[in-house]
Parts: structure tokens; sequence; C-alpha cells
């Protein structure tokens, strides 16, 4: 059944179609991908902007469609993990976490080897994002001869908040993609963890879907710079001091609630709150409304949160509202 905002999404013609997930939008996103346009899908993490990543000219679109700034390069998403063989060298403890986190919210960085991924995707580096998603219409688009690479930052403007639902997207960029599939909130409802593999170490560049404990049966010196934000420099290309921002300006460990302000809590709370994240102190839950409570309490000044634990996926949603709440003009 159509939902009000798919019904007035239809009724708009600058706005792009959205589909439900399954087999026909699934046909009909593989051949707007081949035609070198653009298309939202759901994954496991956020929404995602994907284009067919041989494809300058659609890989451009990507960039002009977020608004997003030319050195900010893009993570690849393979339907198999075997695909990574033609596209970066694998290290043996690559290929380890590729056999322990794939399909899954893991991207890694690694030596590029193809050069059938466009340059503008890698902004003249010579290491490769790689990830392959858990997703349902993965197996769908190879069953239709579609084998991918996509390319597929998340599908918000540039530095807003990450988009967690169809609505998040077509809010954001309706008008800017060519179709929309819908398959309700993403389970995870926070980016992937993104690790970078070098000769000698391994290193943390953006804590993510799957909590940095995750991989010490598996790494045992992990380099932590994602987390040391504030950092002088970005800690990678395109890690953006302000970032996953809503409009309103965002007062982070907050114990009370001041006049005008709207509450952000976790946990069991005497504070009274506009929004909880997780009522049980459930930071797994906490991730999974994160994004969509940012964007329902954007209608005041400022948004005030609670302290969050660091632990586990506490430390992912530590960096994204350390972020958000970082000045602007950065
Ligand atoms: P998103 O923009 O949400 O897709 O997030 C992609 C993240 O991966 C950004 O923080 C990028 O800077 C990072 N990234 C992509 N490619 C590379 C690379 N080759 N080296 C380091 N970081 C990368
Ligand atoms: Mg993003």
């Amino acid at each position: 059944m159509a939902t009000p905002y798919r019904q007035a999404m239809r009724d708009a013609t600058t706005f792009a179609p959205v589909m439900e997930a399954g087999p026909n939008s699934y046909a009909h996103a593989v051949e707007i991908l081949r035609g070198g346009g653009l298309v939202a899908l759901p994954t496991e993490t956020v929404y995602g902007l994907a284009a067919d990543a041989a494809n300058d000219k659609a890989v451009m679109r990507i960039y002009a469609a977020k608004g997003r700034p030319s050195h900010n390069p893009l993570i690849a998403h393979i339907f198999e993990p075997k695909d990574a063989r033609s596209l970066v060298k694998i290290s043996p403890l690559a290929q380890c976490l590729m056999d322990n986190f794939w399909p899954g919210p893991l991207t890694l960085v690694l030596p590029k080897i193809t050069d059938k991924i466009s340059g503008a995707a890698g902004v003249g580096l010579d290491t490769l994002a790689i990830r392959c998603p858990a997703t349902s219409w993965v197996s769908a688009f190879l069953e239709l001869g579609f084998h991918g690479p996509i390319v597929m930052p998340s599908a918000n403007r540039s530095g807003h908040i990450s988009p967690t639902t169809a609505r998040h997207v077509a809010d954001d960029l309706g008008d800017k993609v060519d179709l929309i599939i819908d398959s309700g909130e993403c389970p995870n409802g926070i980016e992937s963890t993104v690790l970078k593999i070098e000769d000698d170490h391994t290193v943390l560049l953006r804590p993510g879907a799957i909590p940095a404990e995750d991989f010490v049966p598996y790494i045992s010196d992990l380099r932590l710079p994602g987390i040391t934000f504030p950092a002088s420099a970005p800690a990678a290309p395109g890690m953006l001091k302000s970032h996953y921002a809503p409009k309103a300006s965002v007062r982070l460990n907050a114990l009370s609630k001041r006049p005008g302000e709207a509450y952000l809590a976790f946990g069991p709370s005497t504070i009274e709150y506009d929004y909880n994240l997780s009522p049980e102190g459930d930071l797994i839950e906490a991730a999974r409304n994160l994004y969509s409570a940012l964007r329902a309490l954007d209608k005041v000044d400022t948004i005030a949160i609670a302290p969050i634990p660091k632990k586990g996926l506490g430390e992912a949603i530590n960096d994204r509202l350390r972020r958000a709440a970082a000045d602007r003009d950065a």
C-alpha cells in the first residue's frame, strides 16, 4: 500500500519515484545503473546513493547530487567477496577479516590494483575502500546479470545527517536521484566501520556498525585515529570535522534541558525528554534510532544530548555526535 509520502512524491513531478524493495524495483534499479543513473538503495547500515563504479559521468553525478567535496573518496561496493581479488591487493589479514566479517558493515582500505573504478571515485589515491554489503538486493542484482561494482556513499546532502529511511533520502535528494528503493528502516542505522590495513599495522579510520572490540581476536595492534578527534588534520581523506550535522546546534553530554532546547535522552531519564534513543539503555537500539532522532528534533535552535557510554557501538555514536556538534565553518 502506498504510504502518504510515497503518494505525495508520485504526485510531484520533480521527485524521484519511490518503489518498494522487490523484484520489480530491483530490475528497474539495474536498468538505471546500467544506463549511468543514480539509485538510492537500502543497506544494513544506512541508505546509499549508488552509481556504476566504472562510469565516470555517473560517479561525477554522485558528487554533484550530494554537493560532496571532490577530495572525499567513495567506497566501492562488491556483490561477492571474491570480487575483491581483481580490485585490491589482499594481505593475509585482509583475507581473514573478509572471511569473518563479509558480507557485512566492514569497509577495508587496501592497495588498489585496478583501473576499472572511475578516477573521480578514487580522488587520485593508490588505495581503494571496499565493502561487500549484506542486503537483499545483492543476490537479485547478480541474478539479473549485474555484477557491479557500484560506488555508494550515504544518500544525504554532504555534511547532513545520514538517511535511515527512504523518506530521509527523499527529503535530502528527492529531486536529484532517478529512483529510491524503500525497504523501511535500516537495521544498523549507522555507517560501516572503516579499517585501513597497512604493511605493519591497521588503523581504525571510522568507528562504525562493527565495534572495535570485535576485531581484537584478529588484530592485536589496532590504532585508533578515528577516535582521537578532534585532531588537527583529518585522519583520512574526506573525514570531515563537521559532518552528520542537523541545522540546529548540538550540545553534548547535557545533564539538563534548557529553555527552548530539545532533549535527546539515552536510558532511563529523570529529565523530561523529546526523544529517547533507547529507554532501556541499549546501544544497538540507540545507533539504529540516532539519525531519525536528529532529523525529528531538528526544529529547534539547539538539541541537547545526554551522555552516551563510549563502549561498544557507543564509540561510533559518540564519533557521529562530536562531528554533529563541531564548528560548521571547518
Ligand atoms: P561515506 O561518505 O558515508 O560513504 O563514507 C565513506 C568514508 O570512507 C569516508 O570517510 C571516506 O573518507 C572514506 N574513504 C573512502 N575511500 C578511502 C580511501 N581510499 N582511503 C581512506 N578513506 C577512504
Ligand atoms: Mg556519508
